[in-house]
């Protein structure tokens, strides 16, 4: 017998820095057949897209004309508002773009474009702003794992993000090993839902039980057709961030649709 969860849940695709507009426009007019056909009831699954910067437009466009019922995002903000930040982009200019969220504090951008804490906070604040809803990203890498267990990183991560925020906050925070994004080796549900579970008392904390309450927390990291239903038999698991997964129309649709194969 399907269960109603506690939360609407959210299937996230991050294409990361893939598909120009072009194939941005072809892609999301598949995926959006895709689940026409498939009946797909978007308002039990959330489906939202992460295109690159440079797609925002064309899908803002797309989504307006065809009124799809699809949320979508960047992938980044800037934690200013305007002025000589070559290469940034304003929270502002998302919300014109009629963003729904923005992924924040993704491991790609901590680790490779050396994102502290501490920036991902002010970003986190920035995106709040504008009206967007921040995607707050948090995991450990597999040396973390192994000096200090699963949470407590990502616990750490997250009550940084978190601190100086008011209690209406709306967010959504990602659980995302860092060792299982793009590895094919994806956290059990029981990892994802032990950590999900302790994130979930640090929003508690940080912004009030009301907060927590509704907040989603998505898992992250090699998530597949196959997997996807393990994580969303856990209570404090809401959804899932899907990386490589996101780009197959087909795989993307059965991730999305996990209640239908599964039956769950
Ligand atoms: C990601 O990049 O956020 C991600 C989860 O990637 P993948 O699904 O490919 O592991």
């Amino acid at each position: 017998m399907a269960v109603t969860p506690a939360r609407t849940p959210l299937i996230a695709g991050n294409w990361k820095m893939n598909l120009d507009h072009l194939q941005a426009i072809a892609f999301v007019q598949k995926l959006a057949w895709s689940l026409k056909d498939a009946d797909h009831d978007f308002a039990t699954v959330e489906v939202a897209v992460f295109p690159p910067f440079t797609d925002l437009r064309s899908v803002q466009t797309l989504v307006a004309a065809d009124k799809l019922p699809l949320a979508y995002g960047a992938q980044d903000v800037s934690e200013h508002d305007s002025g000589a930040y070559t290469g940034e982009i304003s929270g502002a200019f998302l919300s014109q773009l009629e963003c729904q969220y923005v992924i924040i504090g993704h491991s790609e951008r901590r680790t490779l474009h050396g994102e502290s804490d501490e920036v991902v906070a002010a970003k986190v604040a920035a995106a709040l702003k504008h009206n967007l809803v921040p995607v707050i990203c948090v995991g450990e890498s597999a040396e973390d794992l192994e000096l200090h267990g699963q949470a407590a990183v990502p616990v750490a991560q997250l009550r940084t993000a978190l601190a100086g925020l008011g209690s209406a906050a709306d967010i959504v925070v990602a659980y995302e090993p860092v060792w299982a994004i793009g590895s094919g080796q994806a956290a059990t549900p029981d990892q994802a839902e032990q950590v999900a579970l302790q994130l979930r008392a640090v929003i508690a904390d940080s912004l009030g039980q009301d907060v927590a309450a509704k907040t989603r927390i998505l898992y992250g990291g090699s998530v597949k057709s196959g997997n996807i239903a393990g994580f969303m038999r856990e209570p404090n698991v809401d959804g899932a961030l899907v990386g490589g997964a996101s780009l197959d129309i087909t795989e993307f649709s059965s991730i999305i649709r996990y209640q239908k194969h599964v039956g769950l």
